[in-house]
Parts: C-alpha cells; sequence; structure tokens
C-alpha cells in the first residue's frame, strides 16, 4: 500500500489511505491547507470519501470546516472522547487524570457523521486507542501494510519519541501532551502492534520502526 502523506511546513502531516471508495484521509492539518490536501486527492486521481481524525488539536482539524464545505456528504470520524473536543468541551470525565488539556483546543463547526472506538474499523483501518496526549486520541492501523498512523503517541522529528517526555529537538508534540503517564502507556501498546511502518502526526514516515519505538519508550520512562 504506498504512503500518500501531505506536509505542511515540512512538520504536520495528513496521510491519504487508498480505498475502493476513494481516500480516506486522516487529520486535517493546519487552516487553510484545504486546497493542499484536496489537490494532494486530485492529483492522485481519486476522491475523498471520509476524513477520519486521530484527535482534535487545532493543528490536527484546522481545515476540517472547509474541507467539509469543500466535499459535501464526506464522511467525518473521531472519536466520542475528542468529539467533545471538537465542541470546545473541555470538561474531564471523573475516572480520568484530574490535569488540564493542552494543546490547542480550537474546536469546529463540523460535528462528526458518526464517532469511533477502541476495535472498529474506518475503511480498511483498524481504531486503537492512544489516549495521553488528548484523552480520546486514537491511531489506525492499516493491516494491509502493517503502518501505523500513529498520530502523535509518537512523532519522528528529530528521532522518533514518545511524547511522554520532551524531544530537545522537536518539543512542542510533549508540550501540548495532556498526561505524559498514559501517554507513555500508550507507547507501548502502539509498539505491541508491531507495525511495518510508522507514519506520524509530525515528522517522517519510518520504516521498521520497532527498535526506535523501544529507544523512545526506554527514554520516555
Ligand atoms: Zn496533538
Amino acid at each position: 500500500m504506498p504512503i500518500h502523506r501531505i506536509s505542511s511546513f515540512g512538520f504536520v502531516n495528513a496521510y491519504l489511505v487508498p480505498e475502493e471508495d476513494g481516500f480516506t484521509l486522516i487529520d486535517a492539518m493546519l487552516p487553510r491547507t484545504h486546497k493542499k490536501i484536496l489537490a494532494a486527492a486530485e492529483a492522485l486521481g481519486a476522491p475523498i470519501s471520509r476524513i477520519a481524525l486521530t484527535h482534535a488539536h487545532g493543528d490536527h482539524i484546522g481545515a476540517l470546516d472547509a474541507l467539509v464545505d469543500a466535499l459535501p456528504g464526506v464522511e467525518v470520524r473521531i472519536s466520542a472522547r475528542d468529539a467533545r473536543l471538537l465542541e470546545k468541551d473541555k470538561s474531564l470525565d471523573p475516572d480520568e487524570p484530574q490535569v488540564k488539556l493542552r494543546g490547542s483546543i480550537p474546536g469546529a463547526r463540523t460535528r462528526p457523521t458518526a464517532t469511533f472506538a477502541a476495535g472498529d474499523r474506518v475503511g480498511s483501518l483498524e481504531v486503537h486507542a492512544a489516549p495521553g496526549h488528548t484523552p480520546g486520541q486514537v491511531a489506525f492501523l492499516d493491516p494491509r501494510d502493517g503502518t501505523l498512523y500513529c498520530a502523535d503517541a509518537y512523532s519522528t522529528l528529530g528521532g522518533v519519541a514518545t511524547t511522554a517526555k520532551a524531544n530537545w529537538r522537536f518539543p512542542l508534540p510533549a508540550m501540548a501532551t495532556w498526561h505524559k503517564p498514559t501517554a507513555l502507556e500508550s507507547a507501548r501498546a502502539l509498539r505491541a502492534l508491531d507495525p511495518a511502518r510508522l507514519a506520524p502526526g509530525h515528522g517522517p514516515v519510518v520504516e521498521a520502526p520497532g527498535a526506535a519505538m523501544d529507544r523512545a519508550i526506554a527514554r520516555g520512562a
């Protein structure tokens, strides 16, 4: 399965995942990137059929409203937990760590057409819980080729790192992380999926990432 990464300023990623009915777009980048995303799909010759959001931080949902305007009828999916962040609801559940959410939570006008939870599928992609960066962050595993779209559970800019501990080369994802112990648990859970390829929210795609993920977890602990 070819990896179609769209990158903004070299450090914010979205991905077009081929499906029988077109593309699943993973994440919606920064505001005003919708034209770039639409042009990428057009150049590849297929429509965007659905938008699957890993979490509701501003650099992952920035172009969502503009994309939905441009793609009538497009399916929009996000976890039920982070759907609340899309509505700018920053409240915590009683069973969650009582720590303030971090990172940019600008909300969006768009409401999901449906939410998902761990164990569901979006197109061909398996939904895996990856809380910590936000309470409802998810990662997507493509079982067709072992690509793990890991959101901000790991970043690869300046080397593979978890967001449980700031990587001095690129500290932003860790700075925006809500609860670092939970983020580390999620990094471990995603490592156990033994992905063939790591496709993060920030940074380049990394092939055969297992050993680098192990080192990142060891540093984060
Ligand atoms: Zn984020």
